[in-house]
This record gives structure tokens, sequence and C-alpha cells, in this order.
């Protein structure tokens, strides 16, 4: 874990950076960029280049990557009309870089964005982002799997068991047992094959009922006043420091657990492979763009970009689904609506 990483602010863009150049960078950005991106940018914290300049026009080939949970959708529910709408009248292809599998994609976005009457296709990249889904909303939903990576086969299944045991041992150990009211309910350890999810609330098999929402909000507050998941966070990745050489990282997931990834199979495969399929400006929006975050996948492959040219991809933190439209828009990503 890159401890040096920068705490994002909310809606700030992140570009690729050579540490230090902040100065020079920021005299890239014209005060007509600046109007544009004034509510998205904190200059203080703001790590730019000229990369970061917006050309709204042009016949540069764009894509935007959108993580699902609290950036496409409200927190752990489907997606709303609104943001349904704005992907309808989308001028760029999108993409979905998120950290759920097929099943828990589906209900929160797949099957209410054919709802709510989107006909057309997308690719998800899925379970943090390797596993890659052709997914065609254009008569009914059909979904093809394009691209498939397992943890297990990665590691060799002796190290996996042995992971997954360290795993249970942290979860059973008393100083990370939840007080009531919280309590489990479903599953602890999510084995989702190119990542596995940690979940010391569990994870519901089913639809997340009113009880379930009403645990993690409790597990919301416990972990705001108590930091519970950073110092689960720091056992955990102290625990598992032998599996580093194979790759293997730890965030936090959405609001309530853990993701174990394996690096370069992670929010940074869309990246690489959309840049490889001839994209020459990559977007992604994300609401976890921070240490630790589920999307710090992406500032790690932005850092760590070795080209001629500065790393053609740009992050976009975000708090919520609304400030996602508003990102598009001022990316000039989003058609106005017909009269
Ligand atoms: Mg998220």
């Amino acid at each position: 874990m890159n401890t040096n990483q920068h705490e994002l602010p909310l809606c700030s863009f992140v570009s690729s950076v050579v540490k230090g150049s902040l100065a020079v960078a920021s005299r890239c950005v014209s005060d007509e960029q600046r109007d544009i991106f004034k509510d998205h940018i904190n200059p203080t914290r703001m790590i730019t280049s000229d990369q970061l300049v917006y050309t709204p026009a042009g016949s540069e080939k764009r894509a935007v990557v959108l993580d699902i949970d609290n950036t496409l959708t409200p927190p752990r529910r489907p997606l709303q009309q609104e943001m349904a709408d704005t992907l309808k009248r989308l001028k760029v292809p999108f993409f979905l870089g998120a950290g759920g599998d097929l099943r828990l994609v589906s209900e929160q976005f797949i099957e209410p964005l054919h709802e709510f009457g989107y006909r057309g296709t997308f690719d998800a990249f899925l379970c943090n982002g390797p596993t890659r889904y052709h997914c065609d909303l254009s008569r009914g939903i059909s979904v093809t799997l394009v691209r498939h990576f397992a943890m297990k086969e990665h590691m060799g299944a002796e190290k996996f068991e042995r992971m997954m045991k360290i795993v249970q041992a942290t979860l059973d150990r008393e100083e990370f047992r939840l007080p009531p009211p919280m309590r489990v309910i479903g599953d602890l350890i999510i084995d989702r094959e190119s990542m596995v999810n940690v979940a010391p609330i569990g994870r519901p098999r089913e639809r997340l009922g009113d009880e379930a929402h009403r645990n993690r909000d409790a597990f919301r507050e416990f972990d705001a006043r108590t930091g519970y998941r950073r110092r689960f966070l720091a056992h955990l990745t102290r625990e598992l420091a032998e599996f580093a050489p194979d790759g293997l990282f730890i965030s936090l997931g959405g609001e309530t657990s853990f993701d174990l990834v394996i690096r370069g199979n992670d929010k940074g495969y869309p990246l690489k492979t959309l840049l490889e399929e001839g994209f020459e400006r990559v977007w992604y929006i994300g609401d976890a763009l921070f240490a630790g975050g589920n999307d710090e996948a992406v500032l790690k492959y932005i850092e760590q970009w070795k080209g001629p040219q500065p790393c053609p991809v740009g992050a976009v933190q975000v708090e919520n689904f609304r400030a996602t439209i508003g990102a598009l828009q001022k990316l000039d990503m989003v058609h106005l609506p017909a009269e």
C-alpha cells in the first residue's frame, strides 16, 4: 500500500504527473479551462499536467469508465431515472469499472437501466476490473463473457487457501468483532474469482432488505467513530504481506468491506485495455479515488504510466451520482436533452 498517496478532495481531477511539476503544470490550464473545471478542482490539492487540459471538440477518440456504487447509483441502491437519462444522452462510449460481480451489477444497474428504456450496448469490467462482459440491451438483456481472470489460478490453489485462512483468522480476532446492534447478515468472505471481498458485517445473498440497510448504517456510524476499517486494513495488509510478490493488494471496498485484488487485474485493467483498443483519452469517474479506496488502482495506473507522452487517462473524484452527472456535462460528454 502506498501510504504517500494523496488524499483527494471531493470532486477533483487528477492526471499523470510527475511530482513537483505542479506549478509549471498549473500554468498550462487556461482561465477558460479553469472556469470549466472550477467546481471540480481544488487548486491547492490538484495534481495536474497539460494532460488535463480539456479540449471539448476535435477528433479525439474518448471514452469514460464509470464506477457504479455511489458514482452511478446511490450507495447500494439501484440506478435512478436521472442517471439513466444521462447515459442515454452520452456522446462517448461508456464502460463500467466496478467492484461488484455480475449478479450485483445486474440488480443494481443493468436491469434498472433497461427498465428505464436504455437501448444500446456497453462493456462492463467487473469484480474490480479484470472480468469483462459485453452487455447488449437493444433487445432484452444479453450479457456475454469476454474475459475471465481467476485469482486462484494466478496464485496457485495452495497459496490462495492459505490467504483465505488468514482472512478468516483476522475476522475471528476479538478486536475485530462487531458489537451489537450490528450483526453478521450473509457471507463474510465472498470469492468473486478475480478478487475476494471481505465484509465484516456480512454480505446478504439476496437483495438488501430494511434490516440489512440498518445494519450497514450502524456499521458506517461505528466505522466513522472508531476507525474500524482503517485498523482492519492495516492489520490485514501486514498479515498478507507474504503475498505481495504475487501482486496482492488490499483496499477498502465500498462503504463496509475490503477488496483483495491482484495488481494489474484491478481497475487499471479497463484503462489499459481501452487505450490498447484505440481510445486516445479515457476518463475514469469514481467515488473512492483516495488511499485505500477501491478506485485507488486508477491513480496507481496513472502514476506509474511510462509512455513517451503523458498518461491519457484522467480521474475524476465524485461524492455521489449527481456529481457524476455534473462531471459528465463538464467534460462535454452529454448531448443536451431534446426540446
Ligand atoms: Mg464506488
